[in-house]
């Protein structure tokens, strides 16, 4: 059993709960969401505070959301986090976080995710960018690469194509499993990722690029003539200039978004 108690709290396996407790890993992390009074400063999964406690110390308030009952509750009575925290109850999957939106000021979102739901949470945020500054997120080491992966290799995908269409996307540190309690069964890494304020490639529908993306790597051993006849006939990938028999991999970003407009403008 993995289950171990730390702090009087025992780890949820559901709820994805590996408690950061390495003091130097925590540091690091901290300054590099370097927590102010500029920005409006959100955690997700607080969990027993590692993270928590050290940012909302720093600044004036600190908003967290997060899903164990239990774990509020500690977090309403913490003697020195009660007055600088606003709690949130719930699924960050399910949040609205345009409600945190005040007086123009742009989020600067972090956590240690729940590494069972980290790819959608980050779908789900993507659709906040435009209000965020920048993200910190401790994720399992391969979704990093995933994040920030190059056309051409293994670790490239959809993930890869939509992170690198709304975000800058810049590893941060790698972290052993020894550093949580319980320790997780793979290894994490810290991500850094700053949404565009102007996108390089703009897409005229995200919703329809989602879909292609999903489409094109539904098969990644196809290739694209294949994966996509239903959205693109020969003659659009020769408008495009891109060559129809490459693999959905070896397809750069700007491509990517290029081919959705082209639907876009088709319909
Ligand atoms: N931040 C703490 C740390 O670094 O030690 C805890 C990290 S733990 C990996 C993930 C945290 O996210 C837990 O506190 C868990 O209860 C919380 N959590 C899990 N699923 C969640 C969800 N859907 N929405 C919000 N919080 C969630």
């Amino acid at each position: 059993m993995s289950n171990k108690v730390h702090l009087g709290h025992t780890a949820r396996k559901r709820f994805g709960q590996n408690f950061l407790t390495d003091e130097n890993v925590i540091n690091r992390i901290v300054g590099a969401i370097s927590p102010d009074n500029d920005h409006v400063m959100v955690e997700i999964g607080p969990g027993l505070a590692a993270l928590t406690e050290p940012v909302a110390t720093s600044i004036d308030k600190l908003i967290v959301v997060e899903l164990d009952k239990d774990l509020v509750e500690r977090l309403q009575e913490h003697p020195v986090l009660k007055d600088k925290l606003e709690i949130h109850q719930g699924d960050a999957l399910k949040f609205d976080f345009n409600q945190l939106v005040r007086e123009d000021k742009q989020m600067k979102v972090f956590g240690n995710l729940p590494y069972n739901i980290s790819t959608p949470l980050m779908f789900h945020l993507f659709e906040f960018a435009e209000h965020i500054e920048n993200m910190h997120f401790m994720l399992q080491k391969e979704v990093v690469l995933r994040l920030s992966a190059a056309p051409g290799t293994k670790a490239y995908g959809r993930l890869t194509v939509m992170a690198q269409y709304h975000c800058q996307v810049m590893p941060v540190l790698e972290v052993p499993p020894g550093c949580f309690t319980p320790p997780p069964k793979v290894d994490s890494a810290v991500v850094r990722l700053v949404p565009y304020k102007n996108k390089p490639w703009p897409c005229k529908d995200v919703e329809l690029l989602r879909n292609l993306t999903t489409t094109a790597f539904n098969m990644r051993r196809k290739t694209l003539r294949n994966n996509l006849k239903q959205m693109l006939s020969d003659e659009d990938f020769a408008q495009l200039g891109i060559d129809p028999t490459l693999r959905p991999e070896q397809i750069r970003v700007d491509q990517y978004v290029a081919m959705a407009n082209h639907v876009f403008d088709k319909k």
